[in-house]
């Protein structure tokens, strides 16, 4: 992987209360590569504006793009789109309180906003739609698309237990 540049940000320092915007368009491949798990299905893109003033470097911005995910019920693929709002605090020296991160060097690690945000984006469960069927517990089929028997032909097996109680 080729990975993403980190921003300098010594130019940044020089021309404080300046706000610079960043554009990144990361490609699907690298996207795998970074997270081991997602997989988009068109580029990512990582807005990124950054403000530097006493000491502090404010870094605002925005990962747009679809994610390629599984239907929690049924595991059909379904584009999720996101718009994750990035909002971040760095400094080289002051941490006036404990949501600063501190940062070791004048270099902001881009690739590290990313896979955060990629991270925090993921829903936790993603459905293809409210009404998914999901699939059956016992054959597997995917009940959105096809209907089986097997809940037709399956006698509760407590029932079948009353039923033979009252017989006796
Ligand atoms: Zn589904
Ligand atoms: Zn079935």
């Amino acid at each position: 992987m080729k990975g993403l540049q980190a921003i300098n940000l010594d130019e940044i320092i020089k021309q404080p209360n300046l706000t610079k915007q960043f554009s990144f368009n990361i490609d699907p491949t690298e996207i795998k590569e970074l997270t081991g798990y997602i997989n988009p299905s068109s580029p990512i893109r990582l807005d990124l504006s950054i403000r530097f003033a006493d000491d502090i470097f404010y870094v605002t911005g925005e990962l747009t793009g679809v994610l390629e995910l599984e239907c929690s019920r049924c595991m059909e693929t379904v584009a999720y789109e996101t718009n994750y709002p990035i909002a971040e605090r760095y400094s080289l020296k002051t941490q006036k309180d404990e949501d600063i991160i501190i940062l070791s060097k004048s270099k902001l690690q881009v690739e590290e906003i990313l896979r955060e945000s990629l991270e925090f984006a993921m829903p936790v469960k993603v459905l293809c739609k409210e009404s998914c069927l999901g699939l059956c517990p016992h054959c597997g089929c995917n009940l959105n698309l096809s209907t089986c028997q097997c809940l037709k032909d399956q006698i509760d097996p407590r029932l079948a237990i009353l039923k033979d109680l009252l017989k006796e």
